[in-house]
């Protein structure tokens, strides 16, 4: 059978897929399989493509040709040194290199691929593709759309329609599209966005606050030296994607500038929020062309089964949250948004061979982890607020940190609580793990950050560090994904929500609340005088305690309800150790 590859030819970056034994891979050839889509001219005339032409953009500018696919569909000749090109010619050397890729790995010539290319490209956009393909001594067997391919690599194996909205965030562009799914047909219903935004506009809007403080700090103007404005961009990339996991980092350049004798050292801390604020026009913007999108396929943001990422910049997590916020559940990106549309191209491909595939493999979290703080519940004050740092579907190993606060002058202690689940009030959640912090004395509204780092076994490590001093507790939470089955999960919400609500409806604080005789009249002796004395001992117990003393009493009539004796024993002695040990 002639091998089909699929090619996901995008304009800051590109990558190939092909259908290995029923499942899609993106090729890698010694790096991570992300190919810059850029290309540029040797000393000796030769082509680079990749990372390496990237590289030559900083030195030689004039050399090379970046973001191609703007161009594709226009006569506009490109220039890389004294040779001028047009955007087929190089759009095909970007598309020869992954060629040759997959020929290495596949050990085999390679003719024919699928190449996605945005919804909104007009026939003359998709005849220079073609035409890209042709040149590199591809046939191009089909044109797909990139929603379309994220889609499918999302839901190829789904038997049900779904309606998926596409949010695809890039480098430099913008689109947002909605698609119907059925019987394994896949149908762009509206497409818009804006192809002049995306994570580059990020960046520069950290170099204008780095611009700026340089200006204020040593009053030293940089924006007509490009090497120390190229350093800038470079720091503010890096500082953005850091930000995506951790609430603060700092920029920090030796050596940028020189006044006098003097060597100028660049050091700034930002914070996630002061970047968001940067931001916050840009996403509020793409927020107004999700609406566009939903209007123009006619659909209510309910109609929408699931929310897709694509693009690198969909990992800003304020993102999620305003497509949570707008669409009411949490957006999917459990598979790398980067290689999402390639991995739908290799699906397509796998098709076009005739070849069944089992869909993609990625390891998620099924569970969201968080912490409790002071907030609202339901719209009233709670201590118990949940505070999600890995949400459910997020792709393994994954790492999370987010910043809380201090709530009064002095403040000794901090109860760092750490929850599985998804429910506002962390109450109704599984208590995975609770660790006292001991502060310095500091003012009110002091910071402090949690990490949480969750592996492919499932180990949770958490670690709390009061910002300003740097002291720390670290915690590991073995089997934090494990331990509870879906099954379990309910079972034990459905159990912590019924005390909820029956302490609630009884008007009696659940520390005081005591068993009647005729609750414990039916159990046997044994068990009924450990409960018995066990709830006369709730109100003097520890919070810890009584928390665990009451789920053991629930724990042991459960299991006697439905006859597993050996766990009720085994909760039994686990409550008899309590007791023994509050004397
Ligand atoms: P793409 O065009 O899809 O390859 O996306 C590239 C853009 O994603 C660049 O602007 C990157 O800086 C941005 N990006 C990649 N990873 C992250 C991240 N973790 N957080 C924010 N932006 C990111």
């Amino acid at each position: 059978m002639e091998p089909i590859i699929g090619i996901d030819l995008g304009t800051t970056n590109s990558e190939v897929a092909f259908i290995f034994d029923g499942t899609t891979e993106i090729i890698t050839d010694n790096d991570n399989g992300i190919l810059p889509s850029c290309v540029s001219i040797g000393e000796n005339g030769d082509i680079i493509v990749g990372a390496e032409a990237g590289n030559q953009a900083l030195i030689n500018p004039e050399k090379t040709v970046l973001s191609v696919k703007r161009f594709m569909g226009t006569d506009q000749k490109l220039k890389m040194g004294e040779l001028s090109f047009s955007p087929q010619e190089i759009s095909a050397f970007i598309l020869k290199e992954l060629k040759e890729r997959a020929e290495k790995k596949i050990n085999r010539t390679i003719s024919k691929a699928v190449i996605t290319v945005p919804a909104y490209f007009t026939d003359a956009q998709r005849q220079a593709t073609r035409e890209a393909g042709e040149i590199a001594g591809l046939e191009v067997v089909r044109i797909i759309n990139e929603p379309t391919a994220a889609s499918l690599a999302y839901e190829s194996t789904n038997p049900e329609t779904q309606r998926v909205l596409v949010y695809d965030l890039g480098g430099g562009t913008f689109d947002v599209s909605i698609v119907k799914i059925e019987a394994g047909v896949v149908e762009v219903l509206s497409s818009t966005g804006d192809n002049q935004l995306g994570g580059d506009d990020f960046d520069l809007k950290i170099v204008d606050h780095l611009v700026k403080h340089m200006e204020t700090e040593f009053n030293y103007s940089v924006k007509d030296k490009p090497a120390v404005m190229a350093r800038l961009k470079r720091a503010a990339e890096g500082a953005k994607i850091q930000l995506s996991s951790v609430p603060y980092t700092t920029i920090e350049e030796d050596h940028i500038g020189k006044k006098g004798f003097k060597d100028l050292h660049l050091s700034l801390e930002l914070s996630r929020t002061e970047f968001e604020e940067m931001v916050e026009e840009d996403l509020a913007r793409t927020m107004e062309s999700v609406n566009k999108a939903l209007k123009d396929a006619a659909m209510l943001p309910s109609a929408i089964n699931k929310i897709i990422m694509v693009g690198g910049s969909t990992r800003i997590p304020r993102i999620s949250q305003m497509l949570e916020e707008k669409i009411g559940h949490l957006p999917h990106s459990e598979i790398d948004p980067d290689l999402c549309v390639a991995i739908g191209a290799g699906m397509q491909a796998g098709r076009e061979m005739g070849l069944e595939h089992s869909g993609v493999l990625v390891d998620i979290t099924p569970y969201t982890f968080g912490t409790s703080v002071v907030g609202e519940v339901d719209g009233e004050p709670s201590g118990t607020m949940f505070v999600a740092l890995i949400r459910r579907n997020t792709k393994l190993p994954a790492r999370k940190s987010d910043v809380f606060y201090t709530m009064c002058d002095n403040q000794e202690v901090v109860d760092v609580k750490i929850y599985q689940g998804e429910a506002p009030d962390a109450l109704d959640n599984i208590l995975l793990g609770n660790y006292m912090f001991n502060l310095t004395r500091a003012p009110s509204n002091s910071e402090i950050i949690l990490h949480f780092d969750l592996d492919l076994n499932g180990i949770l490590k958490i670690k709390a560090v009061e910002k300003k001093t740097g002291n720390n507790i670290k915690a590991v939470i073995e089997n934090a994904i494990s331990r509870f089955s879906d099954e379990e999960l309910s079972q034990t919400q459905d159990r912590i929500n019924g005390l909820w609500t029956e302490g609630r409806e009884s008007e009696t604080p659940l520390k005081e609340k005591v068993q009647t005789e005729a609750d414990i009249k039916e159990l046997p002796s044994e068990y009924a005088g450990i409960i018995s004395r066990a709830e006369a001992k709730l109100a003097q117990a520890s919070e810890d305690d009584r928390d665990e003393m009451i789920n053991l009493i629930e724990d042991i009539r459960d299991a006697l309800s439905k006859n597993r004796m050996e766990d009720a024993e085994t909760f039994k002695k686990e409550l008899d150790d309590i007791l023994f040990y509050m004397g």
